[in-house]
């Protein structure tokens, strides 16, 4: 059966793709494929998005991560915290610095990290937060930065998620030293394979991860220190070039479509919307909600070609390969409560209306609200 309502939306934006192609043409055309031209215009407009002083391009959100944590010194020996339900880049990016990742629950009735948990998960080997930014809701910053200040901790934003999100008018991946977003096709801003980016205001931090991303070299024939290879490709960067700029508006699309789903489901009591903090901006990079009889709902809709996903349905503090930073089922009660309930609708701003509409119906079918 086709698809009536949609996940993925490449087919449509990309529907046209010759910008893109003559793009790449001229990346070709150049032959600048390693650090070349396109990727000190990208990093420009997406430090001029963000409001950051300074973007480094990298391969990848993980590695964003990674760099931007070792940068700051976070190394073998010391703890970060960070969140029990996160996507595994989060905690692989941790984990490849050799420190040992720390893991705290989210919040009751939003999948973010839970700032009382973070505090108390602090010890005395702790040396960084890594907040993340989940479906493009923000953790409580403020705190966050609070808890940081008294204990001496770096703070590197997992901000994948939430590019152009904002709380009290501050945007995502500006709260800390670094912030760190994904350029991966299924984020927000999406280029054409690998890619991700940090953001700092810091010119000592920038100027070490442009290193560390270029196996240390202050040019051709010197190394400063130990790097890797992590540079943002410039295909990808000419590819990212032609999208910048369009990040408000599309998160704009995408404000307005969560906007509609919340007002078409908020009668229907089988399904929790997340409570929204009024002075957050969320970029809804997902639009998520608790359903009671989530599975068999899912089964439903996608009987009916209508997509719907969970993000995720095993909490990542339980995966086998984390099992030996020794949690055991149980410990974070909300993060396996939510697993449970939790339910992704497309929201992207090549939604239709009536795609929406399809969708809402079918739950209410589901539910007996016909
Ligand atoms: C996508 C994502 C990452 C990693 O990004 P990649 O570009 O795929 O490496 C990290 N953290 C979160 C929360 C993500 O969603």
């Amino acid at each position: 059966m086709t698809s009536k309502v949609r996940y993925s939306y490449l087919a449509e934006q990309f529907a046209d793709p010759t910008a893109f192609l003559d793009a790449i043409k001229a990346v070709v055309q150049r032959g600048d494929f390693t650090l070349g031209e396109a990727v000190g215009r990208f990093e420009a407009r997406f430090a001029a998005l963000i409001g950051s002083r300074h973007a480094i391009g990298v391969n990848s959100g993980t590695d964003a991560i990674k760099l931007a944590l070792k940068a700051v010194g976070i190394g073998p020996g010391d703890e970060v915290v960070t969140a029990a339900n996160t996507f595994i880049a989060t905690v692989g990016a941790i984990a490849e610095t050799g420190a040992t990742p720390v893991l705290v629950d989210c919040e009751s009735d939003r999948y973010v990290m839970d700032v009382k948990a973070t505090e108390a998960a602090v010890t005395p080997r702790t040396k960084a937060i890594v907040p993340v930014q989940l479906t493009g809701d923000m953790v409580d910053m403020a705190a966050i930065m609070d808890i940081a200040q008294r204990h001496g901790l770096a703070v590197v934003e997992d901000s994948c998620q939430a590019i152009h999100a904002a709380q009290n008018g501050r945007p995502a991946g500006t709260w800390g030293a670094a912030g760190t977003f994904s350029l991966h096709p299924l984020k927000n801003l999406n280029v054409w394979g690998d890619g991700g980016v940090i953001v700092t205001d810091d010119d000592d931090l920038a100027a070490r991860l442009r290193l560390l991303r270029n196996h240390g070299l202050a040019h051709r024939d010197e190394v400063v220190t130990l790097g890797c290879n992590s540079r943002l490709d410039t295909i990808q960067a000419a590819i990212g070039l032609l999208m910048v700029d369009d990040v408000p508006a599309s998160v704009d699309g995408r404000i307005a479509n969560a906007a509609r789903y919340d007002a078409a489901l908020a009668d229907i009591g089988q399904i929790r919307l997340p409570r929204r903090r009024a002075d957050t901006r969320q970029n809804y990079h997902l639009y998520m909600v608790f359903a009671e009889e989530r599975d068999a709902l899912v089964r439903h809709l996608n009987d009916q070609g209508i997509s719907a996903k969970i993000h995720y349905p095993v909490p990542l503090y339980r995966q086998p390969g984390l099992a030996h930073l020794g949690y055991a089922a149980g410990d974070f009660p909300h993060s396996d409560a939510q697993a449970a309930s939790v339910l992704s609708l497309p929201i992207d701003p090549y939604l239709t209306p009536a795609m929406q509409d399809t969708a809402v119906a079918a739950i209410r079918q589901f539910y007996g609200r016909g």
